[in-house]
């Protein structure tokens, strides 16, 4: 526990008619006494105020006029002795008086600090805590605020509150570890830490999975067009690539390279892979049946089902509808141009609901349309690929999952019945991985980091 003398401005910054410096701990009423001119305010009663002037120490001047309010220990808001001098002038007389206390060695107080005491202290009592906290929730918002302000990206943004949960429930835990004598408090204490460490890790989990989007990003979705013979199958391959500039890569393999076609359609790359009979795949359910066919299909992230809008529903568009079944897809009507044989309701009864676009790709007709369904299909229109990039970061993901480790493991020391400071640990591990991600690699401990989200001289 902190057992030195701190010093800092508590009344706002800026032209007030009256400017407090505040002065807690055991030195506060020596170091006080020592410079000031009037009563010996070692010797007055608590709870007292008194008129008097600063005299400066080492030019032994006059410096400020001021009251002096004495507050002894235990019953001051940090629990420790407390001197309040009042200072009339504006920001250069409130200025001179602090750095004549820190010349005489008190010590600037951190942001939050006083709080901080008189939390550590005992001073706040259960219900009161719920109060602080209420009054930390509300702090660490705006300082939040602007802190994001600074960062770029939605993870920033995300880690940030998710952490601040956690801080959050420590303290408060911590609350209750003070106040034994209260009733309930462990059990207290072990739900709200069992339902944050859930909630949190599920918000943990989530990003992970927007993680595997933004992994899809950097590979491409793999991407099968398939469709019976003659519907225009390579016609709309060729269409994708010339609209979307093609990336072709060759990725080694152990028997044969293989080779892929890379098209980005409004941020969505699309990996058109020539393996396995997945891009060009009319005759799959006739060469290898429905069953198999799945198979090779659930291999893909997105399939363009090709239908002809100049033959009715056959058999085998029957076939690959059952093939397609629960996967993610998009029915492409294609040869618009031609006279129309195609039952469209009966289409859209099998397509369960799925996008149904219709092209003529001879006359370069639905294309928008069609690129604007695969870009709906996977990030429902409103992720863009600068979103989701920086989760693709390999050193993210990793942190991610370990903080996410770290959550279930208090949880499973909760479930153990293991006391709440060992429980503390894997939350504050969860905490600083999370703090590793957004560069916040501040050694200070968490209930530092708390209390220094309050304003200074608070
Ligand atoms: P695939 O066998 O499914 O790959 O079909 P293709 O892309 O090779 O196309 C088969 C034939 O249909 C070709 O002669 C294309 O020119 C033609 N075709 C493709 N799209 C259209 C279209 O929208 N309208 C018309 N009228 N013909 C098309
Ligand atoms: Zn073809």
């Amino acid at each position: 526990m902190d057992t030195d003398t701190i010093a800092a401005i508590s009344t706002p910054v800026g032209e007030g008619a009256i400017a407090i410096v505040r002065l807690s701990g055991p030195e506060a009423l020596p170091l006080a006494s020592d410079v000031f001119e009037g009563k010996s305010l070692k010797k007055v009663d608590s709870h007292t105020i008194h008129y008097g002037k600063i005299i400066d120490p080492v030019t032994k001047e006059f410096a400020e006029e001021v009251m002096v309010s004495v507050m002894r220990a235990p019953k001051t808001f940090t629990r420790e002795d407390i001197v309040e001098i009042n200072c009339h002038g504006g920001l250069v007389s409130v200025n001179r008086v602090l750095e004549i206390m820190l010349a005489k060695g008190a010590r600037l107080a951190e942001p939050g600090e006083f709080t901080k005491r008189a939390f550590l202290n005992g001073r706040i009592d259960l219900s009161q805590a719920e109060a602080v906290m209420d009054l930390i929730r509300a702090k660490t918002d705006k300082a939040m605020n602007v802190a994001l302000k600074q960062m770029d990206g939605r993870l920033s943004k995300l880690i940030q509150t998710l952490r601040q949960e956690l801080l959050e429930t420590v303290a408060h835990v911590e609350v209750n570890i003070d106040y034994p004598e209260y009733d309930d408090v462990e059990e207290m204490s072990h739900t709200l830490m069992e339902e944050k460490t859930k909630e949190v890790g599920e918000e943990i989990e989530k990003l992970l999975e927007v993680a595997a989007q933004g992994k899809i990003l950097r590979e491409g979705l793999a991407t099968a067009i398939i469709g019976r013979p003659n519907v225009g199958k390579s016609s709309l391959m060729n269409t994708l690539v010339q609209e979307n500039k093609a990336i072709v890569t060759e990725v080694p393999g152990t028997t044969r390279d293989i080779i892929e076609e890379y098209v980005n359609v409004r941020g969505v790359p699309l990996r058109l892979v020539d393996t396995a009979g997945i891009r060009e795949t009319e005759d799959i359910v006739e060469r290898i049946g429905v069953d198999r066919s799945r198979q090779v299909l659930k291999e893909s992230d997105l399939i363009l089902f090709v239908l002809n809008y100049n033959e009715p529903l056959s058999e085998e568009d029957k076939k690959l509808f059952e093939a397609v079944q629960g996967l993610e897809y998009i029915v492409i009507i294609n040869k618009t141009d031609l006279e129309q044989k195609l039952d469209l309701e009966e289409v859209r009864a099998f397509a369960e609901g799925k996008p149904v676009v219709t092209t003529s790709l001879i006359e370069e007709q639905g294309v928008d349309q069609l690129e604007q369904a695969i870009a709906n299909t996977f990030f429902s229109g409103e992720v863009d690929a600068g979103d989701l990039t920086y989760v693709s970061n390999v050193r993210h993901i990793q942190l991610l999952k370990q903080a996410k480790q770290a959550l279930d493991d208090a949880r499973e020391a909760i479930e153990l019945g293991m006391p709440m400071d060992i429980v503390q640990i894997d939350v504050t591990r969860s905490w600083e991985f999370m703090g590793e991600i957004i560069g916040d690699t501040a050694s200070d401990s968490l209930i530092d980091q708390l209390f220094s989200q309050f304003c200074l001289g608070k």
